[in-house]
């Protein structure tokens, strides 16, 4: 039996896509790439932006089309899917399933079905974590790891809280226990995924299942310290992280991301655990959106400017090697010139190493779309344009003071453009090419930082 993948959005979305790519190859499938081949399509979708979501009626119109022509199951999951369930059937009715992201779980059945040649009528919802559940994707050497899934923020113009629900953690265990399992297989990074990682909050008490690992020398002593941590109460962000430090100090993973963080929920504590453990890597995406206090109320982010400033100032002064990113979100309505002023001059003091930078575009069913102040596209757009002319000249200078340094990469690949070149990001995150041979790919190796093009160092490799 083959299939066909096609994932849209984020990181979330990729590391569920490689959990039910697994589930499928467990059970014998193979991937194709030439989806006219296959036995099951299955399309992640998006519905974050209404582009994403134009996109993905698009390929579904394609593959219901494909379906006249040649059988197979067609699955639909993600956001949309659990957004527009009940329209996207009556409007494709080639679909076979429309998987909300509650209905994820059974993906096994379906694909069981499949195989069978059956069709289930009805799947159930369920809103937990698998505890054994895995995102590795063959081969990687970087690999995303959800930590919890949901938001309750509901920030003004965000279609999350409605199509991921509640915030919900999951196990530690669970999560110490696939990384390990990644580290076995050759995974040297991890980045813990979640829409809202700082309020991570396991209150469960533990649950060990029976297969759980206890021959293993790291699963047990983790076993052993969170019964101690979890007698203490409940366990938050700082004290995952601090754990996890604790516990992967010892394996062969180098380096630990983690996304998104709300800088309302970013606490001094977390901070603190960052400094401490060289294991976290030296940068943070701390998602900022807009440097006007009025606009940032009018989005519900339940911080100020002035809070966001101590944040970074706190992060440079515990961790000065530390690096920053943000996401801008510009046009919002209601947004005057001295509003965006106001954003201009924090990307002035903050200097971003880079920043996502999007207009604002209304999302069915939030309260922004619904504020009679709305802007016209040519504005938003105009002064989406000034910000990011003023991003980028940031990002070139914050990265040209970087050449000369001598820095560490986790080497992931080969440079798109030669075979000779290894292509690699620093802790900072940022993108480094250099000559190198293909045996050191998946090892953390130092490099000098000799020249910027673009925002890719090139570099050359330093002997220990
Ligand atoms: S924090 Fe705000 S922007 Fe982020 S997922 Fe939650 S509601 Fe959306």
């Amino acid at each position: 039996m083959r299939y066909f993948f096609e994932t849209y959005g984020c990181q979330m979305n990729k590391a569920e896509s490689a959990a039910l790519e697994l589930i499928l190859a467990e059970r014998g499938w193979e991937s194709t790439i030439q989806p006219e081949t296959a036995d099951m399509v299955i399309i992640n979708t998006c519905s974050v932006r209404l582009t994403a979501e134009n996109r993905a009626w698009g390929r579904i119109a394609h593959y219901a089309a494909l379906k006249r022509q040649h059988s197979f199951i067609l699955v639909v999951t993600g956001c949309m899917a659990e957004r527009l369930k009940k329209k996207m059937l009556e409007k494709q009715p080639q679909i076979d399933y429309v998987l909300g992201n509650f209905q994820k779980q059974a993906f096994a059945l379906v694909v069981d079905a499949a195989a069978d040649g059956r069709i289930i009528p009805d799947i159930e919802e369920s809103p937990q974590f698998t505890f054994a559940a895995s995102h590795y994707e063959k081969g990687a050497f970087k690999a995303f790891v959800p930590i919890m899934h949901g938001c309750n923020n509901f920030c003004s113009y965000c279609i999350v809280p409605y199509v991921r629900g509640r915030e919900i953690s999951r196990n530690p265990l669970a999560i110490l226990l696939e990384i390990l399992q990644m580290a076995e297989q050759g995974v040297r990074e991890v980045e813990l995924l979640g829409q809202n990682v700082n309020s991570y909050n396991w209150l469960d008490g533990i649950s060990i299942p029976a297969d759980y690992p206890l021959d293993n020398p790291l699963a047990a002593k983790a076993q052993v310290q969170l019964v101690a941590l979890l007698d203490c109460g409940a366990m938050d962000f700082p004290s995952l992280l601090a754990w996890l430090a604790e516990i992967l100090g010892g394996s062969s993973i180098g380096r630990i991301r983690f996304v998104s963080s709300h800088p309302k929920d970013l606490s001094e504590r977390t901070i603190d655990v960052l400094a401490k453990y060289p294991i976290f890597a030296r940068h943070i995406h701390l998602c900022v959106q807009h440097g006007s206090n009025r606009i940032l109320q009018a989005m519900n982010r339940k911080y100020t400017v002035e809070k966001y400033l101590e944040l970074v100032n706190a992060l440079r002064k515990k961790i000065p090697e530390i690096t920053l990113s943000t996401d801008i979100l510009i046009g919002f309505p209601g947004e005057t010139e001295e509003d965006v002023q106001a954003t201009l001059q924090l990307l002035e003091t903050v200097r971003f190493a880079y920043a996502y930078m999007y207009y604002f575009n209304p999302r069915e069913g939030t309260p922004a779309a619904e504020m009679d102040t709305q802007l016209s596209m040519v504005d938003k757009k105009q002064r989406l344009a000034r910000i990011i002319s003023v991003q980028r000249a940031i990002s070139q200078t914050v990265m040209q003071e970087r050449v000369g340094q001598t820095v560490q990469i986790l080497a992931e690949g080969l440079s798109r453009k030669s075979s000779s070149e290894l292509l690699g990001r620093t802790e900072q995150d940022m993108m480094v090419v250099c000559k190198g041979d293909s045996s050191l790919i998946g090892s953390f190796i130092n490099v000098k930082l000799e020249t910027l093009r673009g925002t890719t160092f090139k570099a050359r490799l330093v002997e220990d």
